[in-house]
This record gives structure tokens, C-alpha cells and sequence, in this order.
């Protein structure tokens, strides 16, 4: 017979292990269950190819709470964030778009493109940063039901609908135009340069099956805007040895709070007794007894595989059906030789200098080189293709954190967008891995004529990857798609977006519920913090 916990936590992905450090430190017996050999779910680093560490999945980090940060001193358990500070988009024809730390710079180089874009840059980020602000309050609220007659659970709707009405008539107008407009659509308000629009649009459609033209993307746009580090509004870094030290930090935090983590330990059902949950049974047999059970896992696995469809209202298991998770992203790593030459880098423009040029390589590289290029590679999604030309959003990590690949080496993290995961002629297998990653390659290739020389190994996520090593369904990287019919109280069904269930003692917490995916750490706070009230 094994001891009873207080609490068990099912999967130890980043939001897994939040809920159970919060459940820990209230004083909690806290287990958490993971599947893997490894915490971190979509925030890991393996050493797939010796020497050589990737960011399998994950690769950079904005969205993670402050107030996780705080409580769980995550710091002192090992969290270091190195500023990214970079973006640069090359173009076919040899030039570049780079936007950095040095803002005059940055304004100059646009000025090459467009006077009108340069002068409206410094206005769009204001407005966009002040959007940012007047939404976040909603980050850090357990979704009130609208539906609810409950007058202390209306009051947070009441006060955010204030907040909202208490925007002046043009910040109102922009937070409409961001709730329904697509981000090319909007983007087309601010800016003409196209390539600039290309690279800013494509916040609005990472891990989502939308084009940059599909409505609705503006408000990805915004979700991407509301990260900071260390205090520093919408700025993007790297954690030093990869997203998987944001886990291993997590998971220090949670065991120095008294929780115990095992893996290697797949949970397959929970155990329910007159509607309650009281446990669960793992694959191999064993089974745990807690008085509360929380599922980090996304939607579809929390309510239709984890529990008997017997025991929840069908309304809610219809819905949950419905929920969409199609995922639409792939990931390729590569380890190198050494650095490729892009095109790009090699000519300074304007009154750029080679060392500003040179220092793009530590930043982001965006292979969006317009909005066509992107929207293109969403038709061929559309209908049930990986894309030939895909967007692409690279970084070296051994760039900003040398101990990423033995000296001189390197390796680059590609995400890629669009990949679906239902292909129209067939299934993922080892022939079509295989040529999504020549299709990166060779788009890559476009602009860094040499690289494939420099490759001594790659790896090939795509979303049946995904799901086959993360468990997240259909390889969706944010749990379930960041559409408005799907956040805040309807994440992920309307009446179950506060973490409950209809199982009494089961909760959910993962990136599937309110405020959705990313690595935030926010889903599984919020979670514990509910689960601790009751
Ligand atoms: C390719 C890719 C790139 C991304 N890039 C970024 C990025 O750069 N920045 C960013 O902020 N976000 C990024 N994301 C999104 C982000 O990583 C995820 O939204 C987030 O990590 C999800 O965390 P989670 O804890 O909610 O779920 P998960 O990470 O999915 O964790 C769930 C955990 O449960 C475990 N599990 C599954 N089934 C069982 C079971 N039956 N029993 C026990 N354990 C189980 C899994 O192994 C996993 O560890 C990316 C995701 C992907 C896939």
C-alpha cells in the first residue's frame, strides 16, 4: 500500500510543476506524475546529438510570470534569462530588415525602407504596449462565468469591464480592431513596408492554424506582446542551457517546498469513487491515493482519456470534441560545423556597422521575407500539405550561451510554421519527416547558400513528433488554439474554464486552460491558487 498525498499532480510539463510548487509551499504533500524520463513537457533540453544541446521544443522565453518567478524563487533555483535583443528579416535581394536594442539604429534602418514606417514605428509600439498593459490584468484572473448569478463571482467581469470602458476612445477603438482584425490587416494601418508587416505578423500565428491574412490573429499579435524580462515590457530572451533549465529551476523550487517528483510514472486513468476523484492508476498497475488530483495535460487527455466520458455531462464532452487542437507547427534542430553565412549579414546597410550586423546572429532570424511568403505556406496547410517555403523563426542558441555546442560548433533551433498535422495524402512517417526537413533546409538555403554543408545532424519534430513525445494531442504547441471562441471563459469549454471539473477533486491546470500557452507558468498558479481556496 502506498502513502496518501494530498494532492497529486498529473504530468511534470512547466505548468505540471508551477501547481505543484504553489500546492508544496501552502504546506501541501504534493507527487507529481511524468510520463517522461525528464520534467519540462515542451520545455526540455536534450542532448540529442553528443555535445550538442537542444531546445527540442521551446527555445525562448518572455511570457513567464513574474509573480512564479517571485514565489517560486526561481532564481535561486537556477533561472537565468540572457536577453535576445535582436530581429532581423533577410531579403532575397541581399538587404536586411534589423530592429535591435539601439533604437535610433533601428529607426534609421527602417527609414531605408519606408519614412512613413520609421516615423510610425515609435507610435505602434506606445500603442502596442499600452494594449498590452490594459489586457494583462487578465493574465493573473481566474475567468469569472459570465452566466453566473452569483454576484462575487461577477464582480471581476465587472471590474474589467470598467477597466475596458475607462480606455480613452482611440485605445478602445485599437483593442476592438485587435480582438476581431487579422494581424496583416492591422499591421496594414501602421506600416507599408512589406517585409517589415511580414516579420511583425508572424507573432500573430505562431502555433496557430491561421494564416497572417485569417482574423482573429491580431489578438496572437497582442498575447505575444505582454511578456517582459526582469521588468523589461516585451522583450524575449533565452534561458541559459535551454528552456529545459525554466523546468529544472521549477522543479527545484517545487522539491525545496517538499514536493516529490517521479518519472518515468505515466498516470493512465484517474480513479473516481461516487463522482469524486480520489487517485490515480499508473500504466503499470500501481495505484496512488491523493484527496485532490490535478491534470496538467491538455484538454483532450484531462476530460476524454484520463476519465470515463461516463462521468462528465455530455455538453461538455461534446465540446471538448470540438475543441480545437490541430496542431500546425514543426520544429528542426540542427547541430553545425559552424556558423552559416547568410547573404544578408554579409554587406552592412546604411550607417549600420559589420559588428552590429555580426551581432544579429545572437538575436532571432526570421525567414519571412513578406506577407505572401507566409500566407502561402498557410494555403498549402490549409489543404492538408506541409509548407514547401515555410516561415521560420531561428535562433543559435550556442550564439548567446557558448555551453550549447563543443567550442566552435553550433546549433540552430528552426520553428517552423505550417506543418499539420493531418496530412491529406497519407500520415506522418519517416519519408515525409524527412522532406520537411529538406523543405527548411532548402529555404534556408536560400538565404545562407552554404549551410547544408555545415550540418552534422538534424532533428525532425514534426507535430506527430510532438504529440508522440510530449503527449500534447495533435501536437498543438499551446494545449488547444489561441482563438478568442477559445480564451479566458471559454478555455477550454464555457462553465469549466476556473480549473474544476465536473469530477469533484479534479482539477485541471495546464496551457489547455485560461490564459492559454506558452511557457507562463500562469495556468498552473492560478490552478493551485484555486484548488488551495477550496
Ligand atoms: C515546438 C514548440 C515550440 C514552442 N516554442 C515556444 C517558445 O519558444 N516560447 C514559449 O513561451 N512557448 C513555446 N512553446 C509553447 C510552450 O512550450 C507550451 O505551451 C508549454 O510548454 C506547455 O506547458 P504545459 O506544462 O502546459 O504542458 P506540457 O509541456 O505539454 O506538459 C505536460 C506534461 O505531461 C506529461 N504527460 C503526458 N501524458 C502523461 C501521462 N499520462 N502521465 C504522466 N505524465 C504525462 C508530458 O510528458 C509533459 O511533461 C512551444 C511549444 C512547442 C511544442
Amino acid at each position: 500500500m502506498t502513502e496518501k498525498y494530498d494532492a497529486i499532480v498529473i504530468g511534470g510539463g512547466h505548468n505540471g510543476l508551477t501547481c505543484a510548487a504553489y500546492l508544496a509551499k501552502a504546506g501541501k504533500k504534493v507527487l507529481v506524475l511524468e510520463r517522461r524520463h525528464l520534467v519540462g513537457g515542451a520545455t526540455v533540453t536534450e542532448e540529442v546529438i553528443p555535445g550538442f544541446k537542444f531546445t527540442v521544443f521551446s527555445y525562448v522565453v518572455s511570457l513567464l510570470r513574474p509573480e512564479v518567478i517571485r514565489d517560486l524563487q526561481l532564481s535561486k533555483h537556477g533561472l537565468t534569462v540572457l536577453p535576445l535583443e535582436s530581429t532581423i528579416t533577410p531579403l532575397p535581394d541581399g538587404d536586411y530588415i534589423l530592429r535591435d536594442s539601439d533604437h535610433w539604429a533601428t529607426i534609421r534602418n527602417l527609414k531605408r525602407f519606408s519614412a512613413r514606417d520609421a516615423e510610425a514605428y515609435d507610435e505602434y509600439s506606445h500603442t502596442m504596449y499600452f494594449m498590452a498593459k490594459a489586457v494583462k490584468p487578465i493574465l493573473g484572473l481566474v475567468p469569472p462565468d459570465p452566466t453566473s448569478l452569483n454576484p462575487f463571482e461577477l464582480m471581476p467581469l465587472a471590474r474589467l469591464g470598467r477597466h475596458f470602458l475607462g480606455l480613452d476612445e482611440e485605445h478602445l477603438y485599437t483593442f476592438v480592431k485587435l480582438m476581431t482584425m487579422s494581424s496583416a490587416d492591422f499591421l496594414d494601418e501602421w506600416f507599408e513596408c512589406d517585409p517589415l508587416k511580414a516579420t511583425m505578423s508572424a507573432s500573430g500565428i505562431i502555433g496557430t492554424f491561421l494564416g497572417p491574412r485569417s482574423p482573429g490573429t491580431a489578438y496572437v499579435l497582442l498575447h505575444h506582446y505582454m511578456g517582459e524580462i526582469d521588468g523589461v515590457f516585451r522583450a524575449w530572451g533565452f534561458q541559459k542551457g535551454g528552456t529545459g533549465g525554466i523546468a529544472e529551476a521549477l522543479a527545484g523550487s517545487a522539491r525545496s517546498f517538499g514536493a516529490e517528483i517521479r518519472l518515468n510514472a505515466g498516470v493512465e486513468t484517474v480513479i473516481t469513487k461516487n463522482g469524486r476523484a480520489v487517485g490515480v492508476a499508473l500504466v503499470d498497475g500501481e495505484e496512488i491515493r491523493a484527496d485532490v488530483v490535478v491534470s496538467s495535460l491538455d484538454p483532450r487527455r484531462t476530460f476524454l482519456q484520463l476519465v470515463d466520458r461516463e462521468e462528465l455531462p455530455s455538453e461538455l464532452v461534446s465540446d471538448i470534441e470540438k475543441f480545437n487542437i490541430q496542431g500546425s507547427s514543426a520544429k528542426v534542430n540542427l547541430a553545425l560545423d559552424r556558423l552559416p553565412e547568410f547573404t544578408a549579414l554579409q554587406t552592412p546597410r546604411g550607417t549600420d556597422s559589420p559588428l552590429r550586423l555580426k551581432a544579429a546572429l545572437k538575436g532571432a532570424i526570421s525567414i519571412s521575407p513578406s506577407l505572401d511568403h507566409i500566407e502561402r505556406a498557410y494555403d498549402q496547410a490549409k489543404y492538408g500539405q506541409f509548407s514547401s517555403r515555410p516561415y521560420i523563426d531561428v535562433i543559435f542558441p550556442s550564439m548567446i550561451d557558448p555551453d550549447m555546442a563543443p567550442p566552435g560548433k553550433h546549433v540552430m533551433s528552426c520553428f517552423v510554421q505550417y506543418a499539420p498535422y493531418n496530412l491529406a495524402d497519407g500520415n506522418w512517417d519517416d519519408a515525409r519527416r524527412e522532406a520537411l526537413g529538406d523543405a527548411v533546409v532548402d529555404t534556408l538555403a536560400e538565404f545562407a547558400p552554404g549551410i547544408k554543408d555545415l550540418i552534422i545532424g538534424r532533428q525532425v519534430m514534426t507535430p506527430k513528433d510532438i504529440e508522440d513525445v510530449t503527449g500534447l494531442s495533435m501536437g498543438n504547441i499551446f494545449q488547444g488554439e489561441l482563438s478568442l471562441s477559445q480564451l479566458f471563459f471559454l478555455r477550454p469549454a464555457a462553465g469549466w474554464a476556473r480549473f474544476t471539473t465536473p469530477i469533484r477533486s479534479y482539477y485541471q491546470c495546464g496551457s489547455g486552460t485560461h490564459p492559454g500557452g506558452g511557457i507562463t507558468g500562469a495556468p498552473g498558479r492560478l490552478a493551485a491558487l484555486e484548488i488551495l481556496k477550496s
